[in-house]
């Protein structure tokens, strides 16, 4: 008999157990809904396997009406992140890269991700939270577009001349170390081209300042159309330019010098007709440092203007 009231009264209290947790778990799982909708970021919640929960600023970043047009359509979360120097790929990431954020809270994982709606790229520090209790992390996406879209416009601004648009010594300076480093380590060979505008002051006694800039223009918008995509074109300073050539001996680099000698001298400049160029070219060789370097291509130069200027020099 007591058993039987056992019985009735254990499957009654887990009955009322079972309401009370649906009604609290339902009751969360809203209060969850309704703050990721509110949210302005993009939210998404994932049991590793696939994305459980995602709030309405994700189902329109990412161009889906429902969780499950999400999980049809992507793979992962994690293939949604486009590969890009200073942002976190499916590569950089590799496997469990949820977790390695979620141990790494101090670090500032950035993505870039391509939104569906607009078909513009955002880029996003993203942070990642297990929630308690439950095999899920919880993935907040802050846009920081803005943010980067103004660092790259400060880093713009100067690593360019502001007169021509083309590099300037900082950028040159950033790129060197590479460039030695990959023709030591993974025999990269480059070659640079050093030129100098000749009797340059005489233009601007001439004809003036602005149009002495007008001349730099030109022959820089001139010069740069004959370069490879890959080169690597600077303002080194005044009327002085330095091109880098990756991937050119010696014998290339001298030849484009020529050429680039030759079509300056028969180009009628704007105002002042005629100019022309002093060239030095010089080859990285093994232990050379970015001044060894440049100091062999300035003594090229220094002969070919003491030679009459106008002319090629190779050392
Ligand atoms: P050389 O053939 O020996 O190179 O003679 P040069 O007259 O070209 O050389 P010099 O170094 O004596 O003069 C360079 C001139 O370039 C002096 C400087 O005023 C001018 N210059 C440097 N930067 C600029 C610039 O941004 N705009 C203009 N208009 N002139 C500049
Ligand atoms: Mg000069
Ligand atoms: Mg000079």
């Amino acid at each position: 008999m007591i058993n039987e009231y056992l019985v009735v009264y254990i499957f009654l209290t887990f009955i009322i157990w079972f309401i009370i947790a649906s009604f609290y778990a339902k009751r969360y799982r809203d209060f969850v809904s309704s703050f990721l909708s509110s949210v302005d970021n993009v939210i998404l919640i994932t049991n590793l396997k696939r994305v459980v929960d995602i709030n309405e600023k994700g189902l329109s970043f990412f161009g889906v009406s429902t969780i499950a047009d999400f999980n049809s359509s992507y793979f992962s979360v994690a293939s949604l992140f486009i590969e890009e120097e200073g942002c976190f790929g499916k590569h950089s990431l590799g496997k469990n890269w949820l977790k390695k954020i979620e141990n790494n809270r101090d670090d500032s994982i950035k993505v870039k991700l391509l939104n569906q709606e607009d078909k513009e790229f955002y880029y996003f520090n993203i942070k990642v939270s297990k929630i308690l209790y439950s095999s899920e992390y919880l993935i907040i996406f802050h846009n920081i577009t803005k943010i980067v879209g103004e660092q790259n416009r400060v880093i713009r601004l100067a690593e360019h001349d502001a007169l021509t648009g083309i590099y300037n010594r900082v950028k040159l300076n950033t790129i060197f170390p590479d460039l030695i480093y990959s023709a030591n380590s993974y025999d990269k060979f480059f070659s640079i081209i050093l030129f100098d505008i000749d009797h340059f002051k005489k233009i601007n006694d001439t004809y003036g300042h602005t149009i002495g800039d007008s001349v730099l223009n030109e022959l820089t918008y001139m010069v740069k159309n004959l370069l490879r995509e890959s080169d690597m074109f600077v303002r080194w300073g005044g009327e002085e330019f330095i091109i880098i050539l990756p991937i050119t001996t010696i014998s290339d680099a001298s030849k484009l010098a020529s050429r680039l000698r030759k079509n300056i001298e028969e180009h009628p400049f704007l105002h002042v007709g005629e100019i022309t160029c002093s060239f030095g070219v010089a080859s990285f060789n093994a232990g050379d440092t970015q001044m060894i370097l440049i100091e062999r291509a300035d003594e090229a130069l220094y002969q070919a203007k003491n030679g009459g200027r106008n002319q090629v020099v190779t050392k």
